[in-house]
């Protein structure tokens, strides 16, 4: 059997995102910004589809989204916009998570280099941002927020209607990283009071390469790359139109099912945990109830989450261990550690990430196949025996 678990770090194309895009390159595949009727037809189809995002999440007007390579460049302009647009203002001080995606938290740091200051607030250990701590780290010079909808390792959803209420009260610019969230979760930017927002077509089974920066009028945008006036003069580049289409489609698809999409898909996150709940020393990660509805992280204590990966992945299930981003160092999760677990257990985690297409089949074969793998690699680790034999303790209870 093939179980692909991984939708954190990607999805598939939905039949009609696909069609969507084969349609554009057949007929609309015109350059919007040509006067001739190709260009205006397809101009047309970006207008069309800008609508649908912008009614999709409730934005005020199609003109306050803009059409970007990704989430990651999404994130980059809206905090490089935000810092850069009110320092001549005075406001160098910027506030955020330390369990942020890196493309927040690189771009914090180039932030800091260029001399502005960052604060980290860090999540209760059930990986929700206490609203309290927001307020105690906002100052007079301080010019945004940038706090993710829902967390891409663990699902934790943070309280973003109340820290959206609290920013505007205090007058400070509040973003949210909301890859993890657009078409799985409400989205509401007026009533939330959401200054700048971020998606990704590819999280929500539309093309890869493709996202949004939803930015309310009246929030000055810099322009990432310089060129024509694309945009609004704030993404210089010719416009993927086709990309754009099928991420609109894939987009409203995802909101039209919403409910009987979170339905589905939490009942069956809900029988992976209370399946692997008789695992001794394990834990899930995040907030059991308020998550993302198909993610489970768990924590394994004893064991390498990268090793039990690649055997889970042997028997054809696909997951992540923690984050897809630390495959390349040993490093545990930034999210993990952030929200306080303790190191060894980070090792040992991994994440699943379910969606509309998987079934209570494949859950039960996950199930079981995390439990004999556990057990297979915990009697080969010298970790593990130290643990039984009691010359180190264990740091997740039995
Ligand atoms: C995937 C992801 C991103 C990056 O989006 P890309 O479109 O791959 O650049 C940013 N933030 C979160 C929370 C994500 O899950």
């Amino acid at each position: 059997m093939r179980v692909y678990a991984d939708n954190a770090a990607t999805t598939y194309m939905s039949d009609a995102a696909k069609a969507k895009l084969i349609e554009c390159l057949d007929n609309y595949n015109g350059n919007p910004n040509s006067l001739h009727s190709d260009g205006q037809r397809t101009q047309e189809v970006l207008d069309e589809a800008r609508q649908t995002v912008a009614d999709c999440i409730n934005a005020a007007k199609a003109n306050e989204i803009y059409f970007t390579s990704g989430g990651s460049e999404a994130d980059n302009q809206a905090l490089i916009s935000a810092a850069r647009g009110l320092a001549p203002k005075g406001k160098k001080h910027l506030i955020t998570t330390n369990i942020e995606h890196h493309a927040i938290l690189h771009t914090m740091a180039k932030l800091e280099k260029e001399g502005f200051e960052v604060t980290y607030l860090a999540p209760e250990a059930n990986g929700i941002v206490d609203v309290k701590k927001v307020e105690d780290a906002i100052r007079e010079d301080t010019a945004l927020v940038s706090i993710m909808f829902a967390n891409n390792e663990m699902g934790a959803i943070q309280p973003i209607a109340e820290i959206g209420a609290l920013c505007k009260s205090k007058g400070v610019l509040f973003h949210t990283d909301a890859v993890q969230a657009a078409a799985h979760l409400p989205i509401d930017v007026q009533a939330m009071n959401i200054d700048m927002l971020s998606m990704s077509g590819h999280k929500f089974h539309g093309p890869k390469g493709i996202g949004v920066l939803y930015a309310r009028n009246g929030i000055r945008l810099i322009n990432v790359i310089e060129g024509g006036a694309q945009e609004r003069g704030k993404r210089a580049g010719t416009v993927n139109v086709p990309a754009i289409a099928s991420m609109a489609v894939a987009l409203k698809e995802g909101c039209d099912n919403m409910e009987e999409n979170m339905k589905k898909v939490s009942a069956l996150r809900d029988r992976l945990i209370e399946g692997l709940k008789d695992i001794p020393y394990s834990q899930l990660n995040g907030d059991p109830v308020k998550r993302l509805p198909g993610n489970v992280n768990y924590s394994f204590e004893g064991v390498e989450g990268e090793s039990l990966l690649l055997h889970l992945d042997m028997y054809g299930i696909e997951c992540s261990s923690g984050s897809a981003c630390t495959s390349e160092s040993l490093d545990p999760s930034h999210v993990l550690t952030g929200m306080g677990v303790p190191v060894e257990a980070a090792h040992g985690s991994l994440r699943f990430s379910l969606d509309t297409d998987n079934t209570e089949e494949e859950v039960d074969y996950i199930i079981e196949k995390v439990h004999s793998v556990v057990e297979r690699y915990r009697k080969m680790s010298p970790y593990w025996e130290d643990l039984e034999s009691g010359k180190r303790e264990h740091c997740i209870s039995k």
